[in-house]
């Protein structure tokens, strides 16, 4: 009977029925919907295959994608964003655009206490003169919107080690209370090689104050993952690297209580939960400490 095996196989093969050329066009993968602040929006979009709708939210414009006979507004929702009716506008040649209209739900974030160097809470004028200058080039870095469609909006973990649930969670450090975590972090040992998240142009490198060494990369249509507090980056900005590549190693570099990787992703300028974008983390191994920043 061992023997029958292959051949069958071999007929089962080559009766598979060819996949129809006609273009029923399919998705990238695309990340898990979650109408909250910091989650994500699919929303459908009527028009014509051969012509991507402009859709904005925010003034931002918005990643679409082509579904079966529709189009896809995939919309990050900043965690800024009030629960109620929101509103994301397709260009139609009017000046306000044709409403999209969607419902956001409330999502109550964890408050997240922590202690680091006093100089990074409270900082002092050069400090505070270096921060007004790289945060401009940051947030220039994050508005960027190229062209190129990204092939999936599924994200391969870019470092193994256990993930915090800590997005969105409201900071307080040294009792001082600062902008909610926009990322994940993932814990993982000083050195830990860092991988692509997806197929990716390198956008931006630099050390930044709070960030520490940071490599942020575009996947095309304001899709955008950003690493940060690293201790070596290996990318260079402009250069094409693939998914699972290795961009830099774990650090401790910035704002930080102890090395791990800070992930995010952005979607129209906004960072979204970067657990959407992730598959299902591995089971949790027994209690460790997870240091954040
Ligand atoms: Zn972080």
């Amino acid at each position: 009977m061992k023997h029958l095996a292959q051949p069958l196989l071999a007929l089962l093969l080559v009766c598979v029925p060819a996949v129809p050329s006609a273009a029923v066009a399919a998705p990238p993968p695309l990340p898990e919907a979650e109408l909250v602040p910091g989650g994500v929006a699919l929303l459908t979009v009527e028009g014509p295959a051969d012509q991507a709708p402009r859709v904005t939210f925010e003034d931002k414009r918005v990643l679409v994608v082509r579904a079966a006979d529709h189009w896809l507004a995939v919309v990050g929702i900043p965690l800024s964003q009030p629960p109620g009716p929101a509103v994301a506008r397709v260009q139609d040649g009017t000046s306000a655009g044709r409403a999209l209209s969607f419902q956001v739900t409330d999502k109550q974030y964890t408050v997240q206490r922590l202690t680091v160097a006093p100089g990074k809470v409270d900082l002092s004028a050069p400090d505070l003169a270096r921060v007004n200058k790289e945060q401009p080039h940051i947030h220039a870095a994050m508005a960027t919107y190229s062209d190129a469609l990204p092939a999936t909006l599924q994200l391969l973990p870019p470092v193994a080690g256990v993930r915090s649930s800590s997005y969105g969670s409201r900071r307080v450090f040294n009792n001082e209370a600062r902008n909610p975590h926009s990322g994940m972090d993932i814990a993982a040992d000083l050195g830990t090689p860092i991988h692509a998240a997806a197929d990716a142009r390198v956008l931006d490198t630099g050390d930044y104050f709070f960030n520490g060494n940071t490599v942020i990369l575009d996947h095309g249509h304001g899709f955008l993952t950003m690493y940060c507090h690293l201790s070596e980056i290996g990318v260079h900005p402009g250069e094409e690297v693939r998914a699972g590549a290795v961009i830099g190693k774990v650090g401790a570099t910035g704002r930080v209580t102890g090395p791990h990787l800070h992930f995010g992703v952005a979607l129209n300028t906004t960072f979204v939960d970067p657990a959407l974008f992730l598959p299902p983390p591995p089971p949790p191994p027994p209690a460790t400490h997870e240091p954040t920043g």
